[in-house]
């Protein structure tokens, strides 16, 4: 397979059209039979439920080239029951786990030649989701939808090493309670938009949403959940029902508990505590971990121990050990790489 002429080492995090991507459509109470195809653009009525009440979840997820050669995804399983989650709670149709599984190994190999090589640091980005389709004006789910994949390179998240980040405690709230916080729909980034903005402007990288309830407990960013270390070498992650369940996350939680033989807690975190950190990270795909040097809470600044100039320790073996694991340095757990070729 002859690879696209792509400067791998200087891609951004963009949009690239890669030669195939995945459609399949619900009507009539079922889903199609799915397919690839060469057309990008989609078109559809302009009272379409997606343009007019923003049903549509989505997914992100990686592929790249491990050391021995394989094309690889990490727990696509995870992406796939995470979706259901967010279909069911958007009155969307579920899509079966396997045939999710299935469709993105076979868009990803159907764009085999834009897999960034091994060591490039790039990697194929995955975008799976779904959206209502047919004509809703009365406010109702739609009958009608199509579930797509399409991929795109993106480049190494961190060019010149990881500069830790500065955040600012938000004015803003991410997610209500018994809201839809834990689902990966596309509201929820809709209303983000103004309050990261604001915060660039300000000169911030990122925000720290609060509990909108008492505003006293940390919840995440607007696109990644915390991982805090204490003095003492414990990873403490925020417990919240409105935080998104996070893979990267989750899969940092096992490595600390289960390669590193860390202690691990996750539980209610109080801004009030952040002080008392040793280190703090951003985890999510695009990323695995973003170090975090100060968190500004208005007039307050919280300096974590870690400094402004490189990843914590902890975060750092975290990082080196999930990073192996995805890339086939480190034995993975049983389930985590599926080997697409
Ligand atoms: C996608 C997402 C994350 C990160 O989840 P991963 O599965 O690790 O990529 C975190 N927070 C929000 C709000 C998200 O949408």
């Amino acid at each position: 397979m002859e690879k696209k002429n792509i400067d791998w080492a200087n891609l951004g995090f963009g949009y690239m059209q890669c030669d195939q991507r995945y459609v399949a459509e619900y009507k009539d109470g079922k889903w199609s039979e799915g397919q690839l195809t060469e057309e990008a653009s989609i078109t559809m009525n302009e009272c379409a439920g997606v343009l007019q009440y923003a049903q549509t979840c989505f997914e992100g997820l990686k592929a790249y080239t491990t050391e021995e050669g394989h094309i690889v995804t990490f727990r696509p399983d995870l992406n796939a029951a995470r979706m259901k989650d967010s279909c069911l709670r958007l009155e969307m149709p579920v899509f079966d786990e396997q045939r999710f599984v299935d469709a993105v190994c076979e868009t990803v190999l159907a764009n085999e030649a834009y897999v960034p090589p091994y060591g490039s640091g790039a990697t194929l980005y995955i975008r799976p989701y779904m959206f209502g389709i047919n004509p809703v004006i009365g406010v109702k789910p739609a009958d009608e939808y199509q579930f797509r994949i399409f991929t795109t390179p993106v480049g190494p998240y961190f060019k010149g090493g990881a500069k830790p980040l500065t955040l600012c405690v938000s004015d803003f709230d991410r997610a209500a309670p018994h809201g839809t916080g834990h689902v990966k729909s596309g509201l929820n980034y809709a209303m983000s938009l103004h309050a990261i903005v604001s915060a660039h402007k300000n000169g911030y990288d990122e925000n720290m949403y609060l509990d909108p309830a008492t505003r006293t407990k940390v919840e995440e960013t607007g696109g990644a959940n915390f991982i805090f270390i204490t003095k003492d070498q414990k990873v403490v992650t925020p417990k919240s029902d409105s935080i998104l369940p996070s893979i990267t996350r989750r899969s940092l939680i096992y490595v600390a508990e289960h390669y590193l033989g860390l202690k691990v807690e996750e539980r209610e975190v109080l801004l009030e505590e952040v002080k008392d950190f040793a280190e703090c990270g951003l985890c999510g795909t695009a990323a695995v971990i973003s170090p975090v040097g100060k968190i500004v809470d208005h007039g307050t600044e919280i300096c974590m121990p870690s400094g402004m100039n490189e990843m914590g320790p902890v975060t750092k073996k975290l990082y080196d050990t999930l990073t192996g694991i995805q890339m086939g340095r480190v034995e993975a757990p049983e389930g985590w790489i599926q080997i697409i070729k």
